[in-house]
C-alpha cells in the first residue's frame, strides 16, 4: 500500500470496529493518515466481541468457525508479523460433526480422510471428491486472490484478470445444488458439500457454484481456533492498528455525518463536533445511510426491501455444570429437511417447525473458556431476520435444542445443569449493532448480489464517504470483512 506524504495525510474517521472497521483502520494508519476509530461499545469486534460471566465463563458472542487461515495471515503479512505472535492456532480433529436423523459423520482433520470417509459413504465419490476440490481450489485462487480484491465500481474490473478467460471454469452461472447433486449422490455427503454455502447466507438453490470455493477454504484449509476464543484475533488485530498510530474511541455513538458542499466536514458523537476530512463507515450500511439525508443516500428504503438479507439467528450461551460427553467442538444437528428451513428464513419468513441448529463447544478444546468440569456451549438456529423474537418463543426453542442434544450425546438434565445462560436474538442484533431487520451476517451472496451488484463501497454524491464490511464487497464472514477494510482503504488514499 502506498505511504501518503505530509500533504496528502488525511484526518480519518472509521466508524464501527468489527472486523471491517480494525482492518481498514490498520491499512489507512499505514498509509500515514491519522486515524480515528468510534465505537458504540465498550470493546471492539462488533459481531465478533466476548464477554465474561461471573462463574468464568468466557463467551465469543459471533463467529467460530475459523475458515480461510490464509486470507487472514495475509492481514498480518501486510504488517510485517504473524498471527502466531498473538494467538496460538489449533487444527480441530473432526473439523465437526453432522448429525442426521439415523446416522452421523465425522469429518476428520487431514483432507486424505475426508478422501475416504466419501468413497466409504459412497463407492465412487472419493475420486469425485479430489476432482470437486480440485475445481474449489482453483475458485478459491481466483476468487479470494482475484476477485474480491477489487472495489467492484465496474464489470471492466475484471476484464484484463485471469477470471474474465476462465468464467466458465469458475462456474458463476450454475447452481449450487445442481453442482454439488453432480457429484454425489448420498444424501449426506450432498448436504456436507452444501453446508459451508450456507454461511454466505443463501440458500444452496440460489447460489453459483463459484462458491465451492468455501468448501476447499473450509474443508481441505482445515477448521482452526485460536485457543482463548475467536476473540483474540479481535484484539491482534486492534493492536496492529494502534501500532500503525490508529486511535480508538469506545463507547462513542456517531449519531449524523455532518456535509458541505458534496463532502463530509464532521461527525456529531454525543452532541459533539469532531472534524474529518474523509470518514469510512464499518457500521452496517442501511444504518450509516440514515446519519446522511435522504438526499445523499446511496439507496432508498425501496431498494433495501428488495434485498435479500443473511439470516438472523437465535444464539444461547449457555454455562452447564458437568461434562457433556459425545458433543465435538463444533456439531450441525440435520436430523430435519434443509429445505423447509430454509424457506422458512427466505420465503416464508416464520420460525421453522422442523429446525437446524448448531451448537459450538469451545470447553472441549480450550480450559479457559469454562470453569473446571463445566461446558461453555453456544447455540445458534438460523432464522429469518425481522421476524417477531419474544422471550417465550426463544425458550421453547432452547428446549428443543437441548433435548436433541441428549437425545445425540446420552445425557440427561441438561435443564437443570444450566448454571448460566442468556439468549440473543433479532431485536438485540437491530440495538446493539443497528443491523436492519436485525440481520446476523449482512446480505447474502446471491449471484444478482455479488461483486458489481453489491452495495457501493463509496457514496456516490459524498466524495469523502465510504463503506465497509459484510453489506458491500467482498460480502459476509471474516476474512471477506477483513479483506473489505484492505480494500477501502486503497479507495480512501486515491482521493485528492
Ligand atoms: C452469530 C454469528 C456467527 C458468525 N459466525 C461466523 C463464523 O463462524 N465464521 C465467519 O467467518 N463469520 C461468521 N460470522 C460473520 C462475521 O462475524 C461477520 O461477517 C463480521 O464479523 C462482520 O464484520 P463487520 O466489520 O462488517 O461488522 P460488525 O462486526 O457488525 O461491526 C460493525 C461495528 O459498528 C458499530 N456501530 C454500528 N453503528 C454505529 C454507530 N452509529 N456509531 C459507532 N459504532 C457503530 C457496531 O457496534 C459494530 O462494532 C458470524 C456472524 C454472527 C452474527
Amino acid at each position: 500500500m502506498m505511504m501518503n506524504t505530509e500533504s496528502s495525510r488525511k484526518r480519518i474517521a472509521v466508524i464501527g470496529s468489527g472486523f471491517s472497521g480494525l482492518s481498514a483502520a490498520a491499512y489507512a494508519a499505514k498509509s500515514g493518515h491519522e486515524v480515528h476509530v468510534f465505537e458504540k461499545h465498550d470493546q471492539p469486534g462488533g459481531r465478533a466481541r466476548q464477554f465474561k460471566t461471573e462463574e468464568g465463563y468466557l463467551f465469543d458472542m459471533g463467529p467460530s468457525w475459523y475458515w480461510m487461515p490464509d486470507i487472514i495471515e495475509g492481514f498480518f503479512s501486510d504488517f510485517d508479523c504473524k498471527a502466531a505472535d498473538y494467538f496460538k492456532l489449533v487444527s480441530l480433529d473432526p473439523q465437526f460433526e453432522m448429525i442426521f436423523s439415523k446416522e452421523k459423520i465425522s469429518v476428520p482433520e487431514k483432507n486424505e480422510d475426508i478422501r475416504e470417509l466419501f468413497e466409504k459413504t459412497e463407492s465412487g465419490a472419493g475420486k469425485k471428491y479430489d476432482q470437486f476440490m480440485q475445481s474449489a481450489q482453483f475458485k478459491y485462487e481466483t476468487g479470494m486472490k482475484d476477485f474480491v480484491t477489487k472495489p467492484c465500481y465496474s464489470w471492466l474490473e475484471f476484464a484484463s484478470l485471469k477470471i474474465a478467460g476462465s468464467a466458465l471454469k469458475l462456474d458463476l452461472l450454475s447452481n449450487f445444488r445442481k453442482y454439488v447433486s453432480g457429484y454425489f449422490s448420498d444424501p449426506k455427503l450432498r448436504s456436507l458439500m452444501e453446508f459451508p454455502v450456507i454461511f454466505l447466507g443463501a440458500s444452496p438453490r440460489n447460489i453459483p457454484a463459484l462458491y465451492s470455493l468455501m468448501n476447499y477454504g473450509g474443508y481441505v484449509l482445515g477448521t482452526k481456533y485460536p485457543m482463548g476464543g475467536f476473540y483474540q484475533l479481535v484484539m491482534a488485530m486492534k493492536d496492529v492498528a494502534q501500532k500503525q498510530g490508529a486511535a480508538f474511541h469506545f463507547n462513542h455513538e456517531v449519531q449524523k455525518l455532518n456535509t458541505e458542499n458534496g463532502k463530509v466536514v464532521s461527525l456529531t458523537v454525543d452532541g459533539k463536533d469532531y472534524e474529518f476530512d474523509a470518514v469510512i463507515a464499518s457500521s452496517d450500511y442501511h444504518h450509516t445511510e440514515t446519519l446522511i439525508s435522504k438526499s445523499l443516500r446511496n439507496y432508498n428504503d425501496a431498494y433495501w426491501k428488495t434485498k435479500t438479507f443473511a439470516p438472523s439467528c437465535l444464539i444461547y450461551y449457555l454455562g452447564i455444570k458437568g461434562k457433556i460427553s459425545h458433543l465435538k467442538h463444533h456439531t450441525l444437528f440435520f436430523e430435519n429437511e434443509l429445505d423447509h428451513h430454509i424457506d422458512c428464513i427466505y420465503i416464508n419468513k416464520k420460525w421453522p417447525a422442523k429446525p437446524l441448529f448448531y451448537a459450538c463447544c469451545p470447553s472441549k478444546t480450550d480450559p479457559d473458556v469454562a470453569p473446571e468440569s463445566c461446558e461453555n456451549l453456544f447455540l445458534l438456529l438460523p432464522l429469518a431476520p425481522g421476524i417477531h423474537d419474544e422471550e417465550a418463543v426463544r425458550e421453547k426453542y432452547l428446549k428443543e435444542m437441548l433435548e436433541r442434544i441428549e437425545k445425540h450425546t446420552g445425557e440427561t438434565d441438561l435443564v437443570s445443569r444450566i448454571q448460566y445462560k442468556r439468549s440473543y436474538c433479532v431485536s438485540d442484533f437491530i440495538s446493539d449493532y443497528n443491523a436492519y431487520q436485525g440481520n446476523a451476517y449482512g446480505l447474502s451472496n446471491t449471484l444478482s448480489q455479488t461483486a458489481v451488484l453489491k452495495p457501493k463501497i463509496r457514496n456516490k454524491k459524498i466524495s469523502n464517504l465510504f463503506y465497509t464490511g459484510q453489506l458491500t464487497v467482498p460480502g459476509p464472514g471474516v476474512p471477506p470483512s477483513v479483506i473489505s477494510g484492505k480494500i477501502v482503504a486503497q479507495e480512501v488514499n486515491k482521493l485528492k
